[in-house]
């Protein structure tokens, strides 16, 4: 009996061409020609104003930080139930995370319980699409604009989704994209800044030249290039670009897959669903999805024994996230500021299926036959 791993990156053929094209370019650091054609993909499909090829999602929500000019005790509210980078790129300039509760039916941040958390000090509202569904944004929309507050759509996890027609990315002032090979399309480590707010456009480019005007240099605008602002360097090299850029021009058929392996789970485990010995996952009717992720909710303290049990018929599964309110320094650098019960009971009932391009009917089938067989007992 193979083993069925949790994940398998998406590795496909155009890549070795990409490569030779690499070599005949001969320029392999940041900002080059597999760059700038990653960067148009980016605005024709998520219809954005700029996207930037940064190193990483976390590189992104860092140049959020900046630009949005976070400083001490300024408060950026998100969800506790998030990865840690959300939190961390805001409080390495001194900001608190200010963490509020979320929907059990999307495990995004719950928008009804976002104005009590709104302070003098607050300065921006970070939407995480958990499992690329998207956050329910005309209420986020609705506050942000009342209270004048910033929007940062983290969309680590939704490249390809959409709100009521609209790309996730697109509906933020800034919104950041993850490359990393656990994500649906990825170049190893990678990740995108997607601007909507165009105030923000030429400071970006700054902050990710390491704090310099060299993209007017570049460009014949000035003679020399020097220091002006904050930065560090964020760029994306060209070898990891000409890898993006391969997987990009593939990402709505490796999107197409994905939700074939979602909708497969999906049919195979209604069943366990109708018993109420599961919970399977909820698209709402706003939210066109990208298959990034299956999940079940297990009731009744089982998961342990559920993991352990798909281990041994070699069927890798995985939970997150620890979150953020409860880990050590969550406690210490942010305030949690409405009940974290759905947060919680997520965190200690999700379990992630194995989701991936490798994955054929009949694994999928022996990965539910499993889950069938394990709550016979
Ligand atoms: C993966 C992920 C990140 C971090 O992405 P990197 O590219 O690894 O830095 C941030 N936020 C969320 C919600 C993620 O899932």
């Amino acid at each position: 009996m193979k083993n069925i791993p949790f994940n398998s990156p998406a590795n496909n053929i155009s890549l070795s061409y990409n490569l030779l094209k690499l070599k005949k370019y001969n320029h392999f650091s940041s900002n080059g020609i597999f760059t700038k054609q990653c960067e148009q993909w980016l605005r024709d499909n998520i219809k954005c104003k700029e996207a930037l090829l940064v190193h990483s999602c976390t590189a992104a929500l860092e140049m959020c930080a900046i630009l949005l000019n976070i400083k001490k005790e300024d408060e950026v509210i998100m969800p506790s139930y998030t990865f840690v980078s959300t939190a961390n790129a805001f409080v390495m300039r001194g900001g608190r995370p200010v963490f509020v509760d979320i929907d059990p039916t999307t495990c995004n941040i719950d928008s009804s319980k976002i104005e009590q958390a709104i302070t003098k000090k607050t300065k921006a509202i970070v939407a995480v699409h958990y499992a690329g569904v998207s956050c329910d944004m005309d209420p986020i929309v609705a506050i942000a604009r009342k209270y004048k507050l910033y929007i940062i759509e983290d969309a680590a996890q939704a490249i390809l989704s959409s709100y009521k027609g609209k790309p996730l990315g697109s509906i933020g002032d800034l919104a950041t994209i993850s490359f990393h090979e656990t994500k649906n399309i990825h170049c190893g480590e990678g990740g995108a800044l997607i601007i909507n707010n165009s105030k923000f456009i030429k400071r970006a480019k700054i902050i990710r030249d390491k704090g310099t005007n060299r993209d007017l240099f570049n460009q014949n605008m000035v003679k020399k290039y020097t220091w002006v602002d904050y930065g560090s360097s964020y760029g994306l090299s060209e070898i990891n670009a000409a890898f993006l850029y391969s997987q990009l021009k593939q990402a709505k058929k490796i999107t197409g897959k994905r939700l074939a392996i979602f909708k497969l789970y999906h049919k195979l485990l209604e069943n366990l669903e109708i018993k109420k010995l599961i919970t399977r996952p909820t698209i709402p009717t706003y939210a066109k999805a990208n298959g990034h992720m299956y999940y079940i909710l297990i009731k009744n303290n089982k998961r342990d024994k559920l993991i352990k049990h798909l281990q041994q018929k070699k069927i890798n599964t995985v939970f997150h996230y620890i979150p953020l309110h409860s880990s050590p320094f969550g406690k210490l650098k942010a305030t949690t500021k409405s009940t974290m019960h759905n947060t919680n009971r997520i965190s200690n009932t999700l379990l992630r299926l194995p989701m991936h391009l490798r994955l054929n009917k009949k694994n999928i089938i022996r990965c539910t036959n499993e889950l069938l067989n394990f709550f016979k007992n």
